[in-house]
């Protein structure tokens, strides 16, 4: 048997070797504190999951959902970016529900990439961009994120030839796993960018809700001329604690929309509805219940960096995000670091640079 070769050219996927390490701690007895993957451990709320019971006992949820979401969501959806952002969407041609984020992330892929096509996307990054290019027959060409410039991609940096061929442009602001927040100027460049060179514009946004310290994350689509290029994807996993119930939407410019839509129901049945209801309900949480949820993150990241930088690791703390990224001491790799943390004091890192080459040297809390 003769595997395909993006099969072949797949990476390990970076919290396997992880899992496999606590594992093996475990089994001899020892407590583990994990700072690996990022998936919260408050559960997910009350009034999601008594969505998810009562939409479970109608016969009319059994059945196969649709694959653009059930008109109700995409409607809590709308209400949800005119009330945080001020952004108008229409609900039938703009919104889309997802199986998770990175479900349409992966797939988002297949709308804009033909074999040989060029994808730009951060490095270090949350790895699906790339995967999903490279399963579409596309190739990456990485921009560096760097701390002098705040994590933020210099669009100055992109050679012309590069930006001509270029099919889409992946940012991801709050930043997973450098915890970097995008100021508007910096999406209002972006748009430009995207616009001079015609590139579908792609915004992973699942930490806008994540932020701490009172600073409030923007959508990209509050950019004037954004809807002409961009779509934006959403995620309640690390919103509302519910990683495992798959809840995720895209939504921007239509036709981009209509795309994902497409290639979606060609191989996807959507979502089941109970889950989707369970996002309604998410989506009309209080600001409160977003407000205490963020405090517990904000009381645990003031913890790890104030550890951090009493033992002489110099980190800065993150106004958005789960993460703290942060250097290794002089003399170690990212790996070896974290292997060192993880034989010498039971913790588990992420090394930085399963995130991309850029990432080496650090690790992801
Ligand atoms: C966690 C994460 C996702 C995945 O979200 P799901 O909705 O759970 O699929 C997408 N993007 C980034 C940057 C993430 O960290």
């Amino acid at each position: 048997m003769k595997f395909a070769k993006r099969v072949e050219q797949l990476p390990p996927y970076l919290f396997v070797n992880i899992s496999r390490a606590i594992a093996e701690k475990k089994k001899q007895g020892i407590d583990v504190i994990s700072f690996g993957i990022g998936d919260p451990d408050i559960p997910t709320p009350q009034k999601v999951l008594d969505a998810l019971v009562d939409s479970a006992k109608k016969p009319e949820n059994h059945k196969y959902p649709e694959s653009e979401g059930l008109p109700e969501f995409r409607m809590a959806v709308a209400k949800f970016y005119k009330n945080r952002f001020n952004v108008n969407l229409d609900y039938e041609t703009e919104i889309i529900n997802l199986i998770g984020a990175k479900e349409g992330i992966a797939h988002a892929a297949l709308c804009f990439i033909d074999p040989g096509d060029i994808s730009l996307s951060t490095n270090p990054a949350y790895p699906v961009y790339e995967i999903g290019t490279m399963f579409a027959g596309g190739q990456t060409h990485f921009l560096n994120l760097e701390e002098k410039n705040q994590y933020l991609v210099d669009f100055n940096s992109i050679p012309t030839e590069i930006a001509k061929k270029a099919k889409t442009l992946w940012l991801n602001y709050p930043n997973n796993p450098t915890g970097a927040i995008a100021p508007m100027s910096f999406f209002k460049e972006a748009v430009k960018f995207c616009k001079e060179f015609d590139i579908a514009l792609l915004h992973d946004a699942a930490y806008t809700e994540v932020t701490y310290d009172d600073y409030v994350a923007p959508s990209i689509l509050q950019v004037e001329g954004a809807m002409d290029i961009a779509m934006e994807f959403h995620s309640l996993s690390k919103t509302a604690n519910m990683t495992g119930w798959r809840v995720g939407m895209a939504a921007g410019n239509k036709d981009m929309v209509n795309a994902l839509m497409r290639v979606k129901s060609n191989i996807d049945s959507g979502l089941s509805q109970s889950n989707q209801y369970m996002g309604i309900a998410a989506l009309k949480l209080s600001d409160d219940w977003y407000k205490q949820n963020n405090e517990i993150y904000k009381r645990r990241r003031d913890k790890v960096v104030d550890v951090l930088n009493s033992i002489g690791v110099k980190t800065v703390k993150p106004k958005g995000g789960l993460y703290i990224w942060t250097p290794v001491p002089k003399g170690y790799t990212s790996a070896e670091f974290a292997e060192k943390l993880l034989n010498e004091a039971n913790v588990v890192v992420t090394p930085g640079n399963g995130y991309g080459d850029a990432g080496e040297g650090y690790i992801r809390l």
